[in-house]
């Protein structure tokens, strides 16, 4: 097929031109994307290599090379990883196949440094070659294909791009850059040497560079064609904690994490026992766009033995844990784990649950020690945190601690009093964590079934989070104390009320008898029980779900989805 051209998906368009403004402060970084690149693609190819051994073509020296040309002022970067068909370049260069574009543009405020954080997050890595260049070349071939099959690919970044047929011998990926006229300095061996360094250290493979510039015996210069591995480029995680600096954390998540911004918080640690394995483990500081998407497309890591075997986002965590990135190396499990074998496997249930308590301890930490980051965590996961006192039965009780709401205490719409605290602030005589849930904030905090705890003092928590119902009816009672809905059955007080309240109570049920009973008949059917109460200072009449019955806030999540 002869040479193509292909319009860019709009989003694609809008993304580049904002890339370019908003990346412009910190242009280096795209050298870290494009390292990064590479090295997925030579995991791609180690874990589709497990079961098809041809696809190494012999040569299975997994591997990345920089290169530069000062005078045509270009930069190379090339691997031999799995390397692009032709479809592929047009699915994975041309367009952004994935959901919440929208949610994306909808987000960005004008302000540069907030933008560069978006679209950091937006996954978009390959793109910030554009920062520093107005011609990208990329020229690519698939692993197994012969090498007639090859593409080239070339765009400016405007709004098109070309593909073309093209022979090419070696397998893999290779990017030239043609760089724009204030980004020469990137043509430059130090310069170079000294990013690579800086943000790709961690990376497994080698990356090799042309030896620099030496002075010989007679002080003339020497320029040798010979290469050599610019990173250290051994497993990071491998490596023993106190040899590891915060900054190689970092910039390790940023690369499993496919992030622009530095992690919340992380765990590493080796663990023995019945599985021995090593697990390095993050928590984000922003919520991906597809944290409710269920075609997720990252998740933990998986290794054996050094060995890439597969990145899975839901098998090697629970559900609510989706949010964490990062790696576990397993020392036992045999190399040909696929899928399949991860759903079943005892050994990988061992593993997971060990890691959901390191996981757990590390969200404990900080919200014991660092109260500033917790915040920003429950903002960012707290509703996803939430689900697993329903998944997650053997650690409700933990989960349920480090959980935050709203409170009438503050009626502030900020989540941050715990179960704990409530505790610690129950009236005397109190036995109950009160609750009300609504759709909104407003709803639950203006709702008149608070009245009565209103005049008495009495915190009730303010829920309205979707995922609160389900919250509730999995979480029954916290550190012996039940959890009740203020909306639902005969409101017993119990030693809140004092005994001339009770037989007031009493009084006027029967004083307006027969008042409630005309009632009832006009309403029929319509309702099961008219009463008296107490529940209200201010408000004449309120509606109480039945004791068993659905709350008035499920009901109607329900029927809102058909049921
Ligand atoms: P991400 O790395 O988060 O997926 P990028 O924009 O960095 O996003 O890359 C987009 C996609 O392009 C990758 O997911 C991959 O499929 C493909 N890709 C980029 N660089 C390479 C490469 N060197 N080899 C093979 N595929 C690549
Ligand atoms: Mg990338």
């Amino acid at each position: 097929m002869s040479k193509q051209t292909l319009g860019f998906q709009t989003e694609v368009k809008q993304l580049l031109h904002l890339m370019i403004h908003s990346l412009y402060s910190n242009k280096e970084i795209f050298l870290r994307e494009l390292i990064s690149n590479a090295s997925d693609a030579c995991d791609k190819l180690k874990f589709e290599a497990l079961d098809n051994d041809g696809l190494y073509e012999n040569d299975g020296e997994l591997r990345i090379e920089v290169s530069f040309d000062k005078d045509a002022r270009t930069l190379t970067i090339r691997d031999n990883g799995i390397g692009m068909n032709r479809d592929e370049v047009i699915a994975n260069i041309g367009t952004i196949a994935r959901s919440g574009t929208r949610a994306f543009f909808e987000q960005l405020s004008g302000d540069a440094k907030k933008d560069a954080n978006l679209i950091g997050q937006f996954g978009v890595g390959f793109y910030s070659a554009f920062i520093v260049a107005d011609r990208v070349t990329l020229t690519t071939r698939r692993a197994g294909l012969p090498s007639s099959q090859g593409v080239r690919w070339e765009s400016e970044g405007a709004g098109e791009y070309t593909l073309e047929d093209l022979d090419v011998p070696q397998r893999g990926t290779e990017i030239t850059l043609h760089l724009r006229e204030d980004a020469a300095e990137f043509a430059d061996d130090w310069r170079l040497k000294s990013i690579v360094r800086k943000y790709s250290d961690h990376i497994t493979l080698p990356i090799r560079m042309k030896k620099g510039p030496s002075y010989g015996e007679n002080g003339e210069t020497v320029i040798s064609d010979e290469l050599e591995t610019v990173n250290k480029a051994s497993a990071l995680w491998a490596r023993s904690k106190s040899e590891i600096s915060e900054q190689e954390y970092r910039e390790f998540y940023k690369h499993v994490a496919h992030d622009f911004e530095d992690p919340l918080a992380w765990s590493h640690a080796r663990v023995e026992g019945r599985q021995e394995y090593t697990e390095l483990l993050f928590i984000p500081k922003r919520a991906p766009f597809d944290l409710y998407d269920r075609e997720r497309r990252h998740g933990v890591k998986l290794y054996v033995r050094r060995v890439f075997i597969l990145e899975d986002a839901d098998k090697l965590l629970p559900q609510y844990l989706r949010f964490v990135r990062g790696v576990i190396d397993s020392n036992d499990l045999p190399l040909n784990v696929s899928r399949e074998i991860l759903q079943h496997s005892k050994d990988i249930e061992a593993i997971k649950a060990g890691c959901v308590k390191k996981v757990l301890a590390t969200l404990e930490d900080l919200a014991e020690n660092r109260q500033d980051d917790y915040a920003t965590f429950w903002q960012e996961f707290g509703k996803v945190l939430k689900e697993g006192v329903g998944e997650d039965f053997a650690n409700r009780e933990r989960i349920a601690k480090l959980c935050r709401f709203s409170s009438t205490h503050s009626d502030s719409e900020t989540q941050n009093v715990s179960l704990a605290d409530y505790i610690g602030r129950m009236k005397e005589g109190q036995d109950k964590i009160y609750y009300v849930t609504a759709e909104t904030f407003a709803g639950a905090r203006n709702s008149p079934h608070l009245e009565i705890f209103r005049k008495k003092g009495v915190e009730v928590l303010l829920l309205s989070d979707r995922v609160d119902e389900w919250f509730t009816s999995s979480l029954t009672e916290f550190e012996g104390k039940p959890l009740v809905s203020v909306a639902k059955g005969g409101l017993d007080l119990g030693q809140l009320e004092d005994e001339a309240e009770k037989k007031e109570q009493e009084q006027k049920a029967s004083d307006f008898k027969e008042l409630t009973e005309r009632i009832k008949t006009s309403l029929g059917e319509r309702v099961k029980e008219v009463r008296v109460t107490h529940r209200l200072t201010d408000s004449p009449a309120c509606l109480v779900a039945d004791e068993n019955a659905m709350s008035g806030h499920l009901e109607r999540l329900l029927k809102s989805a058909g049921q």
